[in-house]
């Protein structure tokens, strides 16, 4: 609960700051809070009015902005200027988004294939992250009217598979709005947390969260773990939703009143009405047997039964979708304990009925299927806030997190799977005598050569103060926030010489090419490993050979011809091997190296000692 306190100057009551929750959606966003008062999670609603704003930006002539609402009359009447779907777009490049280009009624910038989308309205343009944050900013302000206190702080929701990129540009349309975003929540995680699921710190649960919105389909199989929520696996359509369902009775019925294609084009809002009586019908139908209306003049009906034979195929793929998430996730039907239901779609009584068969229980949809998210990440937020200091929720990394070290291996720091946030420090050295930089790279992936993972990064950790090689204690830390943001430190500890980067990758990973890498790791598991004790081998290789070089060059006055030969003898036949691929062949011939240095060694040390104990008396 959030608390209230009393101005004692004032006498009146204060508010502690209050953090909301805001989902923000493809078509509709809204933004929770828990309630002061109650302690429960509600949505906050204009006077009177609705709890979802539209995700919509139009802008006018006139340099005017309008969102929500206000912009939903000019997605027909001004359709260049009125941006939906914007959500779609985030972190994407135009590569991305190229096969969806016709989706969008709006210009999406395509000059430069690589860099992230832009959208140009007149003669301006924006990024996604600058339009989300304008609906951010209207959900802001909804919630500083109705609270009437400034809203600063907010728990934004995003899908379980955005990748860095999305989640990044998030977090950046947050902070251009003007919200300080503690913490980017998965979607099926607030959901589940609206139903109470994993807010006990003993309870272990697997569950599926079915999500049928109005333009998009994603189910999630989650494990939940005293707090921890582990995404197993998503699956899903980014064109399957409510949408669909509004067209298939559009052609139910083009096709009973026999309207031709040409008559839609001549008459354009005909096709406008056609659609907005189809979405009426399906609503209706989620609660009745028979539709009946008309449009311009023509009497239209359709039955409950007409409309589910015209609904089935499309809830059919989502049901593949649920089977396909389950063997993703190694699980069968009966593992799953709960089912929770999400999107205004999951109010069709046929989805119900197919996801309640499917998974063979009943399902959660007691709650609003709008507002789950939203008031799931409320409940995330009043946890922030420190109200409820027993829990703490936390992801998961899907990959490997690790930098490059010599001969190109891949040194993990932080495994796959590990909880976030998480930190780790580990110490390196320099290789060489009076080195004074040292390069580190970043890479995320399961294989042990870092050529065959993914780079994140790479800076270079200067002004290290001149030192012996080996002598320089650099610690390198990883820390991966809560939102699954990475921050790499390297610090020289000897000197404090320190440099940090914040990785933000421009393109994260889509689920399947971490699927794609994680399969990768098992299938070359086994060349990986007799890389990498190749790599190990050379590398130590190099390293006596270095030693041994400077040994000889600093002690010539202490070593006899002979002994001289005899080495430089033993590091040709190391080098030699040192270019082919047999690893043991490497191991021996270091062996014998060492065997045969070590006396030499042993005796200029007994040398050097004996040179200083001289003139020193003992005692
Ligand atoms: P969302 O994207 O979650 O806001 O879902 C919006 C979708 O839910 C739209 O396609 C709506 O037409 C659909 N929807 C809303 N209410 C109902 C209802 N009562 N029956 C069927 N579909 C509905």
């Amino acid at each position: 609960m959030a608390k209230i306190g009393i101005n004692i100057a004032t006498g009146s009551l204060q508010q502690a700051e209050m953090i909301v929750g805001i989902d923000l959606g493809t078509t509709n966003s809204l933004v929770a809070i828990l309630h002061p008062e109650t302690g429960k999670p509600v949505v906050l609603k204009e006077f009177h009015g609705n709890a979802l704003v539209p995700s919509l930006v139009h802008f006018g002539e006139n340099g005017s902005v309008s969102i929500g609402d206000q912009a939903r009359p000019f997605l027909i009447t001004e359709p260049h200027n009125t941006i939906f779907s914007v959500k779609r777009l985030m972190g994407k490049s135009y590569n991305d988004v190229r096969d969806y280009a016709s989706f969008f009624s709006y210009r999406i910038i395509d000059d430069n294939t690589e860099s992230l989308v832009k959208i140009q309205v007149g003669n301006r343009f924006y990024s996604p992250i600058e339009l989300s944050s304008f609906i951010l900013k209207e959900l802001k302000n909804r919630a500083e009217h109705i609270l009437k206190t400034p809203v600063n702080k907010a728990v934004i929701t995003v899908p379980a598979y955005f990748n860095d990129a999305q989640r990044q540009a998030t977090r950046d349309a947050g902070k251009l709005a003007g919200l300080d975003v503690l913490r980017i929540v998965n979607e099926p995680t607030a959901a589940s947390l609206a139903y109470g699921i994993g807010l006990s710190k003993e309870s272990s649960k697997t569950i599926a969260v079915y999500d049928l919105g109005g333009g998009t389909f994603d189910i999630s199989i989650l494990r939940i773990t005293g707090g921890i929520f582990e995404v197993l696996s998503t699956h899903g359509d980014t064109y399957l939703g409510g949408d669909d369902l509004d067209r298939a009775i559009v052609g139910y019925w083009r096709n009973k009143l026999s309207i031709t294609e040409e008559e839609l084009t001549k008459d354009p809002s005909l096709s406008q009405v056609l659609r907005l009586r189809a979405e009426e019908a399906k609503r209706h139908l989620s609660g009745h047997d028979q539709f009946d209306g008309s449009i311009n003049g023509m009497d239209i009906s359709i039955t409950k039964d007409e409309f589910e034979e015209l609904a089935r195929p499309f809830i059919e793929r989502t049901i593949n979708s649920c089977a396909r998430a389950l063997q993703d996730a190694g699980l069968i039907v009966k593992d799953i304990e709960e089912v929770v239901m999400v999107g205004g779609s999951t109010r069709v009584p046929l989805v119900k009925q197919m996801v309640g068969e499917f998974f063979g229980r009943k399902l959660h949809d007691e709650l609003n299927p709008d507002e789950v998210v939203a008031l799931g990440a409320a409940i995330q937020a009043d946890i922030l806030a420190g109200n409820n200091k027993d829990l703490l929720l936390l992801d998961i990394t899907p990959l490997s997190l690790g930098i490059e070290t010599m001969g190109g291996l891949m040194d993990v720091l932080i495994p796959r799977n590990s909880k976030i946030p998480s930190r780790v420090g580990r110490q390196y050295t320099t290789q060489k005598d009076g080195q004074a930089g040292i390069k580190i790279s970043v890479y995320q992936g399961e294989r042990d050569l870092v050529k065959d993972n993914r780079k994140l990064a790479e800076f270079n950790l200067t002004g290290i103060p001149a030192m012996p090689a080996g002598l320089p204690k650099v610690e390198i830390s990883f820390l991966v926030n809560a939102d699954g943001i990475l921050l790499v430190r390297a610090k020289e500890l000897r000197s404090g010489v320190e440099q940090s980067i914040e990785v933000k990758p421009q393109y994260g990973l889509s689920d399947e090419e971490v699927e794609r890498m994680l399969l990768d790791s098992i299938t070359h598991a086994k060349e990986d490993i007799a890389t990498r004790s190749l790599v190990e081998a050379q590398t130590e290789g190099k390293q006596i050979l270095d030693t041994t070089e400077n040994f000889i060059v600093k002690n010539q006055s202490l070593l006899t011809e002979e002994e001289i030969k005899i080495t430089r003898a033993a590091m040709n036949d190391l080098t030699a091997f040192m270019n082919g691929s047999d690893k043991d062949q490497i191991h021996a011939a270091i062996e014998k190296l060492n065997d045969l240095s070590r006396p030499f060694a042993e005796r200029v040390m007994d040398i050097a000692i004996s040179t200083a104990m001289k003139g020193k008396k003992i005692g």
